[in-house]
């Protein structure tokens, strides 16, 4: 092994799930040993999503602890580990989707490692990958949206929300998205959407029948969950597609699926990792992904990068919805 790559390292770890007081930052972390098929990382910005604090608060669960949170970041590979097909070498600049992101060093699988292109910064790259290529799988897989087709946005200033609205824009859709502050409505329709709704004081259901002659949206894209729930089921139109990706509010209780036969509507769950299971599948949609940054010229937002160390309150931050866009730690 190189002489270069220390014995320790900071990263965030949590040993119990909890509030962000569990969240603990750490000098003595051991630098993780990459596998065959893996790459050692040294990350340069990592992405925050709100699935680390479902890890954190215990919604999802952790498969051991101690658990070192975060799924995304952008970094320099500093060796490889041997065993692989992969074509990626030392030096070479990656975003990439795994698990272990919170720390200075990841071990990370060349199946879910993307080259950065040369005109994309590492900041965007590490902003991109999960929530861009979650907006994306969403259009394309859980419902294939069609130029001008209707669709309803939850949460349309988010992470995940201002990619929806700009990918949407660009396939041609026509985008209702709910926000919970004029500010945030304001940053939606510069990113796309053309009919914002407040939905922490207006009716979304008035609002898109208002929009959509009385007939629905084709398609809900929904990630805040518990408490949007009900009502996108009744702004979809007949056939439309009810895709509920997230949590933000809460998990969504169980469904009784006799309900769907009211629109003949299908209901979807999806998560990203199912939709980029083949090295094939995730060479698609990233490539698809960076075309969209680099000619589409999409404006990818970052709402701040807080230094590492400060991981509690940028997760007070995002569940307290105070942000809009990515949030990224710099370790
Ligand atoms: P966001 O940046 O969208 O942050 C969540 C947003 O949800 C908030 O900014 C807030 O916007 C809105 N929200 C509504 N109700 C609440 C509430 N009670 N508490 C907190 N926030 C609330 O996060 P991400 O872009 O990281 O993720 C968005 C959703 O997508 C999450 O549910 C996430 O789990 C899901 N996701 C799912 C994936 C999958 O594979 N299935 C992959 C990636 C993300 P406002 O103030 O405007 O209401």
């Amino acid at each position: 092994a190189s002489t270069s790559i220390p014995q320790t390292m900071k990263g965030v770890i949590i040993e119990k799930t909890g509030g962000t007081d569990v969240l603990q930052y750490r000098t003595d972390l051991p630098v993780p040993q990459p596998k065959d098929g893996e790459v050692l990382v040294k990350n340069d910005f990592i992405g925050i999503n709100y699935i680390d604090t479902y890890f954190r608060s215990g919604l999802y669960p952790a498969p051991s602890f101690p658990y070192i949170l975060g799924r995304e970041a952008s970094g320099t590979i500093i060796a490889t580990g041997g065993g692989s097909s992969s074509n990626l070498k030392e030096g070479e600049r990656i975003a990439w989707m795994a698990t272990g992101a919170y720390a200075e060093y990841s071990a990370v699988p060349t199946q879910h490692a993307a080259r950065i292109p040369s005109g994309v910064s590492s900041e965007v790259a590490a902003a991109s990958l999960l929530q861009g290529l979650t907006a994306l799988t969403l259009i394309r897989e859980a419902h294939r949206v069609e130029a001008g087709d209707w669709v309803l946005v939850h949460a349309a200033a988010g992470g995940v929300g201002l990619w929806l609205c700009q990918l949407l824009k660009a396939v041609g859709a026509r985008t209702v998205g709910t926000a919970s502050s004029p500010e945030k409505m304001e940053l939606a329709r510069r990113n796309g959407a053309e009919v914002l709704v407040d939905y922490s004081k207006e009716d979304v259901i008035a609002k898109v029948k208002e929009v959509t002659g009385g007939k629905g949206v084709v398609a809900v894209f929904d990630g805040v969950g518990k408490s949007t729930f009900d009502a996108s089921m009744e702004c979809l139109a007949r056939k439309g597609s009810m895709v509920s990706f997230g949590n933000a509010s809460g998990a969504v209780p169980p469904v009784t699926i006799a309900r769907l036969s009211a629109k003949n509507a299908k209901l979807l769950r999806p998560t990203l990792f199912n939709y980029l299971s083949t090295p094939e599948e995730f060479e698609h949609y990233t490539q698809e992904l960076f075309r969209f940054i680099t000619y589409d010229k999409l404006d990818v937002r970052i709402h701040d990068v807080y230094p590492l160390q400060d991981v509690a309150r940028a997760h007070q931050d995002l569940e307290g919805r105070r942000t809009t866009g990515k949030l990224l730690l710099k370790p």
